[in-house]
Parts: structure tokens; sequence; C-alpha cells
């Protein structure tokens, strides 16, 4: 119980240090308060989870707004934040406390809020307020969420742990004749017994010439006596979302096929060793794509090297060739490279990295290691 307790407490503590830090990008920003309406920030902000809400950061003080189905979730979830329970759009109960608390200028997320939702704000408050409330800011609750604290580096810890002891699972189970789906299907299966809350994405598992596919989505398609199987899945753990690529190959490879999976794997652990504090997301996707250029492999890897994982599965930082961004400690990316040969075959690797005062730390640890069932 004493624990328990403990516990609340310090998540209480999170969620204040949390919207403390929001309140003061939003006062640099130039405005007076902040509306959050974009989910995955409303839970950072308040711990709360459900489908419908608005979060007003004004004055120190933090208001969530929801409607009745949340009324007892709210309050388990929303810890130290005042909620209010609207029967009406969250989004419009909170420009109605808005207009009453005196706001003047309220931040509103500039990319995620559409058209037809700053259509709606606009006309809940007065006429004369309309132009001079709402100022488009860019997402800062998305930019505070890229340097992960303790709390959520423990939770993506455990997502991406349960994620390699499925992979080592599967090691077991992959065989010729099985159809791509059935992978996909048991996979699912053991993640959900072993806990998992939802899968992260679509889980891919792309073989033999469908290989070839960078998002090659689990198909009908049986597994070959000879080629590569790709696994690219996650499971999401307490909201937060694990991302991992493994390739193998099933039966006798032929040796162009280990030449390029060896290339691609000397790749993925040159743009891991790239990761440390202050270099930038451009230097790590160099990494990676310098070595595959040696070998003439680099027109085939046709994507960016990485993204940050937390509460959503893409998120900042993106780790694109000229990006300028330096990586922070507590920030958490994927290495991913890949290359696909069209109509022949392709293999991508994939592990998550946490960035941390020393260097890093590889968090998906299954091996990467040439495999041949
Ligand atoms: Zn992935
Ligand atoms: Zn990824």
């Amino acid at each position: 119980m004493s624990e328990g307790m403990g516990l609340s407490k310090i998540k209480r503590m999170n969620f204040k240090a949390r919207k403390r830090r929001a309140a003061a990008l939003a006062k640099k920003a130039g405005v007076d308060s902040l509306l959050v309406t974009h989910l995955p920030d409303v839970r950072y902000l308040s711990g709360f989870t459900g489908s419908n809400a608005a979060l007003m950061l004004a004055g120190g003080k933090s208001v969530l707004f929801t409607d009745g189905r949340y009324t007892a979730q709210a309050k388990t979830e929303a810890m130290g934040t005042r909620v209010v329970i609207a029967n009406k759009p969250a989004v419009t109960a909170a420009c109605e406390w808005m207009v009453e608390a005196g706001v003047k200028r309220s931040g509103f997320d500039a990319i995620h809020t559409t058209v037809a939702a700053l259509e709606s704000m606009r006309k809940a408050v007065p006429a004369k307020l309309r132009r001079s409330l709402f100022v488009a800011v860019e997402p800062l609750v998305e930019g505070l969420r890229q340097v992960k604290d303790e709390d959520e580096i423990a939770k993506v810890r455990a997502a991406a742990k349960l994620g390699c002891q499925l992979f080592d699972g599967m090691l077991e189970y992959l065989r010729p004749g099985l159809t791509e789906m059935e992978v996909a299907a048991t996979l699912e299966h053991r993640a959900r017994l072993a806990g998992a809350e939802a899968m992260s994405f679509e889980t891919i598992v792309a073989s033999g010439e469908r290989s070839a596919l960078p998002h090659g989505r689990a198909s009908s398609q049986k597994l070959p006596k000879r080629g590569f199987v790709t696994l690219d899945f996650g499971v999401v753990l307490d909201g937060y979302m694990s991302d991992m690529t493994r390739t193998v190959h099933l039966g006798k490879a032929q040796p162009e096929e280990r030449d390029v999976y060896d290339a691609v794997l000397e790749a993925q652990e040159a743009a891991v060793q790239a990761v440390v504090p202050g270099v930038t997301a451009g230097e790590v996707d160099e990494a990676a794509r310098s070595v595959l250029r040696k070998v003439e492999l680099d027109p085939w890897f046709t994507h960016s090297t990485g993204h940050g994982v937390g509460l959503e599965i893409h998120e900042g930082p993106r780790l694109a060739a000229k990006q300028t961004q330096r990586l922070e400690p507590g920030m958490v990316v994927t290495i991913e490279p890949g290359v696909y040969m069209p109509g022949r075959f392709g293999l991508r690797i994939e592990d998550m990295v946490l960035v941390t005062a020393a260097a890093r730390e590889v968090l998906t640890p299954s091996v990467k290691a040439w495999v041949e069932l």
C-alpha cells in the first residue's frame, strides 16, 4: 500500500514537471496559455488515456476536459489535473473556459489541428476574440516528448524487452509453408498473452520476393523453402511502444544474399555506434548510408535511418539525411537501414537505441548475426 502511494506521488511529480516545462515553452512562444488536443500529448501531460479530451494549461493551472463516459477514469488517471466533465465536445468546453478565465492568447497545435477543428474553436468564443485568441504554435509538447524521463524510459525498455522475447520465440516457430498471415497472427497472439495492450502498428511479415517491400504487410503468401523473412513489429505496454526488425534466412542462401545481409548489418551497427549525445540526426543517417555507398547498395536504401519512438510509433527526432537536430540523453530512436531490390529480395535490421549521457544503450538485444533456419 505504502509503495503504491509512493508511486502515485512520483507519477504526480512527473506530470507536474512535464506541465511546467510545457507552460514555459508556451510562454517562450509568446502565448499565455496552451490548448493541448493531440491525445498522446494529453496523456503525456496528464496521464489521461480517454479518446475525447482537451487539456488547458493557463496561469499555472491545468484543466482537463472530457465527457461523461470518462468520469471515473479521468479522476483516477489524471492525477494533479482538475477534471471538467462536459456534455459537449471537449475542445468546445475548453474554449468556453478560456473566455471565462480571461485568457488572451492561447497556443494551439498547428500540425494536429484540422481546419474544421479550428473553425469550431472560433465558433465557441465571442466574435471579438476570434482573431486574437487562437495562435498557431509548433507542436511544443511533441518536442518535449522526444526526451524521455525515467518513468518513460522504464516503460519503453519493458516494451522493447517483450518485443525481443517474442522475436526469440519466433525463431523456433518460423518454417517454410506457413503463410505470412499465420506468422503475424501467432506473433500477435503471443504478444497479447504476454500482456501487450496492442501491437504498435500492423505487423510486417515479408518473405521471399516480398522481402523487397519495405513495408510488406503480412499476406497470404507462404514462407519459401529458400529466402529471406523480414519481421518488423512492436508491442504497446502501458502506452509505450516498441519497434524492431529482424531478417532471417530460410534454407541455404545465395552468396549475394549473404553479402547484402552483411552490408546492411555493418551499416546498422555503424549507425548504432554513431549515436552519442550531441551528434546530429543527419550524421547518424550518414553513418549507415556511407557503409552501403561503399558497396554501391545505397540506391536501394530508400528510406531514412530511423525515428523517435514512445507514446507514438513515429515521433521526433527524424534520423534522415541532412537533419541538423542534435541527439540528447533520454531520446529513444530506432536505427533501421535496409536494402530492397525489387523483384529479387530485400532486408532490414532495426534496433531501438536509448541515448545516454555516456553514449547509448541498445534496448533490443535479440540476435542480429546471420540466422539460417
Ligand atoms: Zn519497425
Ligand atoms: Zn521503425
